[in-house]
């Protein structure tokens, strides 16, 4: 265990006085009932601070603050947008050390993760604002002397943005970048675990100059009078959601009354294949990243690692080396690279998984256990012996558990990989060269790491097949979902 920590005073210095309110047309507020909910440490089970518990009438005000903004903010040149955009991303970098703090405290996750986070965060807000300033039109050739034809693209509205807790900063900048660039104004609404890092970054708004209203924040402990309320809302045209494939769902039925666009980032259950020709070396570093990063808590996260027998016992070992290396305890020890998990259902999903696995003959290679007196700590787990029937192999388990699947061919592999119904992240390790290229076209999924462990950044489209998503996020395809195409017919 790591050593310890002066909480109090971490806490103290940095959230100090700090009150959080909701972020609603450039002004901080209380909920109208003055109702707030605590925000825990996940480390510790201690209350952080507390925050507005919206409901129906605090969403509306947000959604009239979005919509007075809109015609203000889509009709700014996009190069001043562009230059506001680039100086949020500025001071979160310059402010990166509290954002990073805060984010360890309520979500978790260790420091050094949380400040790749905040400067990963901030790139989609660098990112898009060059996009802004690149949203053409076209002039279509007409098939007669006297017509032309012209598209425009337009900013699709008003949109809300819906976030979970495991990436508490990223998952909004991802949404928020381009369809700011797009001209869109924005009701964002963090997931309950982590408001915090969503009422900083609002604040970073208001220093940097944004009118009000183009990003209004709102906190709930339930998002169901939230979601009623912007899913009745005419004035709503774009929902971007990232969370649990179940939600997801749910919100696309809901969508229908009011035919909302929506993009949808949802769960994954990924596929990390070891060929018996990959550099080991590589593919354990790129493993443990994929599967450890965020205790497991992440949506592109290696959930079924697959190796080829030739290689197993080798890799097998090399691996549960590695991972035996790894520190758990609070994220804020500066060697700690494991921190807890989000609550209480996540490690009686991750105790779940394991029991299944064992109890159908999985071995366990290390770990395996909660960690006695440490709340949501779970030992990183290897499992050995593992098969994709079990448990652990189909549901995503988001927790440090790593079952190691043996496999024969490569034909058998890719049927087994892509027996999901999830389709968001694939990895595989391989160094012949026409494997590379087969492997790829073959698997079904948005987002491949061939040789790579780590492969999301700004510039790529990030999203999933099948019931991991709809639309896309990040990269030049990114900014279209917020955007509307519009064609006028010139007659000349
Ligand atoms: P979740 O339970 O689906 O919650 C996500 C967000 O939806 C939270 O803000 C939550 O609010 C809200 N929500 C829940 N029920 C809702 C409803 N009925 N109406 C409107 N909003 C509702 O997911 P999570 O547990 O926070 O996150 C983990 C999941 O997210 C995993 O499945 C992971 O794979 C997925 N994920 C996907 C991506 C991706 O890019 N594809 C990225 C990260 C995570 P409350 O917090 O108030 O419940």
């Amino acid at each position: 265990m790591a050593a310890t920590l002066n909480l109090e005073q971490i806490v103290d210095q940095t959230l100090g006085e700090a009150e959080y309110k909701l972020f609603i047309n450039g002004e901080w507020q209380a909920a109208n009932n003055g109702k707030t909910f605590a925000v825990d440490n996940p480390a510790t089970g201690d209350i952080l601070r507390y925050v507005p518990d919206a409901g129906a009438d605090e969403t509306r005000a947000a959604i009239d603050a979005a919509a007075a903004a809109l015609p203000i903010w889509a009709a700014m040149p996009a190069i001043t947008r562009s230059d506001l955009m680039r100086k949020v991303a500025a001071l979160m970098l310059e402010r990166r050390e509290r954002l990073a703090t805060i984010m360890t405290l309520e979500q978790g996750k260790p420091i050094s993760e949380a400040r790749g986070e905040i400067a990963y965060a901030a790139s989609f807000l660098t990112w898009f604002a060059g996009e802004a300033e690149r949203v053409y039109g076209e002039m279509i050739p007409a098939s007669v002397p006297n017509k032309r034809l012209w598209l425009l693209r337009q900013p699709v509205g008003v949109a809300v943005m819906i976030t979970p807790w495991n990436f508490p900063t990223a998952m909004l900048t991802r949404k928020l970048g381009p369809a700011l660039a797009a001209g869109c104004t924005c009701v964002c609404k963090p997931a309950e675990q982590t408001p915090l890092s969503a009422l900083e970054l609002g604040k970073l708004f208001i220093e940097a100059g944004f009118p009000p209203g183009v990003v209004n924040i709102v906190t709930t402990s339930n998002p169901i009078p939230f979601s009623d309320t912007v899913f009745a809302d005419e004035r709503v045209r774009k929902i971007s959601f990232t969370g649990s494939t179940e939600v997801g769902q749910m919100l696309i039925a809901k969508s229908a009354a009011t035919v909302k666009r929506m993009s949808m980032e949802l769960g994954g259950n990924a596929p990390f294949i070891v060929f018996d020709d990959a550099d080991l070396g590589a593919a354990v570093k790129g493993a443990v990243a994929s599967k450890f990063r965020n205790a497991g808590q992440t949506c592109v996260c290696a959930n079924r690692i697959f190796v080829q027998r030739g290689v197993y016992d080798q890799f097998a070992e090399a691996f549960t080396a590695e991972v035996g290396k790894m520190k758990v305890g609070n994220g804020l020890a500066p060697d700690v690279s494991v921190g807890p998990l989000i609550d209480q259902p996540a490690r009686v999903k991750v105790e779940r998984h394991i029991s299944d696995a064992t109890a159908h003959g999985a071995a366990v290679a290390l770990g395996g256990q909660a960690i006695a007196q440490m709340g949501n700590f779970w030992q990183p787990t290897v499992l050995t012996g593992a098969s994709a029937l079990m448990l652990v192999a189909r549901e995503e388990t988001f927790g440090p558990v790593a079952p190691l699947i043996p496999f024969d061919s490569e034909d058998e592999v890719i049927a087994t990989a892509n027996d999901t119904q999830y389709g968001l992240a694939a990895y595989y390790y391989t160094r012949d060269f026409s494997r590379v290229i087969r492997v790829a076209e073959r698997l079904e999924y948005g987002i491949i790491g061939a040789n790579d462990g780590l492969p999301s950044t700004a510039q790529a489209p990030f999203g999933g097949f099948k019931h991991s998503g709809l639309g896309r996020e990040g990269g030049s395809v990114g900014i279209h979902e917020y955007l509307e195409v519009k064609y006028v017919s010139l007659g000349i």
